[in-house]
């Protein structure tokens, strides 16, 4: 079997990457205390210096975590772009890429063309989901993290580019058609959704132009029943990837049972959001993260934001990596009269009502707490606005036990408030 890709340290006995992460951690907590002006800030601040950490333990124990206000702040107070995170010397840095900015204020991530795990992807991911030398793969990934595509080039594999947006489908299709490839990244809600109105419309045979796929990456948010079953109806083979805590990415493997934290890569902790304890595996918490190889911008302890269930246990696939599932980010939690809600909880009830089953909605959420549950709704077609919201609130409150208020709006309009690859599902107003 054919196994370039593969690297052993994937499947290695736990003591292995244990020994590999505290080589690399020790070197890394020197690296960003003598290079990064936000790390060497906090660190004094809790009057703890790189000699003091002797362990992994004692890091996890010790070392001062670092959220994405910390970053925000740093910035706005000495307009470093980078928040005092840079590491490594400006010449290094390639180019600035950004997150897409769901939460309204984007994270910039310095690039590097030369320093490997420096890049958010890695070849074990995409050989895992199917890539390989000599095929043709469709990139419709967004400019914003661009340097992900020098992998493709790194296997011999050549990208067919798309723009990640719904103008861009039917050239993306009539690709697919005539070059046979087989991967892709990274296939999206919206693309989903302007693939189902093409078929609708054109009558275009989704199955074929999907059938010479091996893998097809699937990113941006988690992905709903509805999109689940057109995948299944279009024999799509779909691996979903998520953030690592802005550490680079996690992906499914075969098994698709939860994404695979690289912990030789990252140092992988999760804790409970409000005491900072560490959770045990098999519990949630919010996911945190320390880059263990990256040298340019390397986060330290970094509060991802990000509620996630986890678990050490062995995959099914054979490797050893933490595995987790997110839940949703720590920030969407609504409270409605002391209730909590995720806009996971009210996914499932939106896709069951036909003209809303694409799934596009937003929690309007001002506030954590709030006296009612807010919704915005995407449709789609020409229905009896008042009697679809009336189905919608009935989904909603059958699903949750909470009576939404919904405001209704056609699909191509939700889809605005979006950066390409997905829309906020909380927003302010
Ligand atoms: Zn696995």
């Amino acid at each position: 079997m054919d196994r370039r890709y593969f690297d052993s340290v994937e499947t290695a006995p736990r003591h292995e990457i244990e020994a590999r992460q505290w080589a690399r951690l020790r070197e890394q907590v020197q690296h960003t205390f003598a290079r990064s002006p936000l790390v060497r800030r906090e660190w004094e601040k809790a009057g703890l210096s790189p000699d003091d950490i002797r362990s992994i333990d004692d890091f996890k124990a010790r070392a001062p975590f670092i959220d994405k206000a910390a970053i925000q702040a740093f910035r706005a107070e000495t307009g470093d772009p980078m928040g005092g995170v840079l590491a490594g010397d400006l010449s290094e840095v390639a180019l600035y890429g950004t997150s897409s900015g769901t939460t309204g204020d984007p994270t910039m991530f310095a690039e590097s063309w030369t320093a490997r795990g420096e890049m958010i992807f890695t070849p074990r991911d995409i050989w895992e989901t199917g890539l390989r030398p000599g095929d043709h793969l469709i990139d419709v990934q967004m400019v914003i993290r661009s340097i992900g595509r020098l992998y493709f080039q790194d296997m011999g594999a050549t990208p067919i580019f798309f723009h990640h947006d719904a103008s861009d489908v039917a050239r993306m299709l009539s690709a697919c058609v005539r070059y046979r490839p087989t991967w892709m990244f990274h296939i999206s809600s919206p693309l989903i959704y302007a693939l189902e109105r093409m078929e609708a419309e054109t009558k275009v045979d989704l199955r074929d132009a999907f059938s010479s796929f091996r893998g097809v990456i699937y990113g941006g948010e988690p992905m709903g029943r509805h999109n689940r079953d057109l995948m299944e109806r279009w024999g799509v083979p779909v691996f979903e990837f998520t953030s690592l805590g802005d550490c680079g990415t996690a992906w499914e493997c075969q098994a698709r049972d939860g994404f695979h934290a690289w912990e030789d890569l990252v140092l992988f902790e999760v804790i409970d959001p409000v005491s900072g304890a560490p959770v045990e595996s098999g519990g949630r918490g919010e996911m945190v993260c320390t880059a263990l190889v990256d040298k340019v911008d390397p986060l330290i302890r970094y509060r991802s934001g990000d509620l996630v269930r986890w678990t050490n246990e062995k995959c099914a696939c054979g490797r050893t990596h933490a595995r987790y599932w997110p839940l949703g980010r720590v920030g969407d939690e609504t409270l409605v009269n002391g209730r909590s809600v995720m806009p996971t909880d009210v996914w499932t009830a939106i896709e069951s009502v036909p003209e809303t089953a694409a799934g596009l909605f937003q929690i309007i959420r001002p506030q954590r707490d709030l006296s009612e549950l807010k919704l915005r709704v995407g449709y789609d077609g020409q229905p009896e606005l008042n009697d679809l919201a009336a189905r919608v609130a009935k989904a909603v409150e059958a699903a949750t036990g909470i009576r939404p208020n919904v405001e209704l709006m056609p699909n191509t309009e939700i889809l605005k408030f979006g950066p390409p690859h997905k829309i906020p599902r909380t927003t302010r107003q």
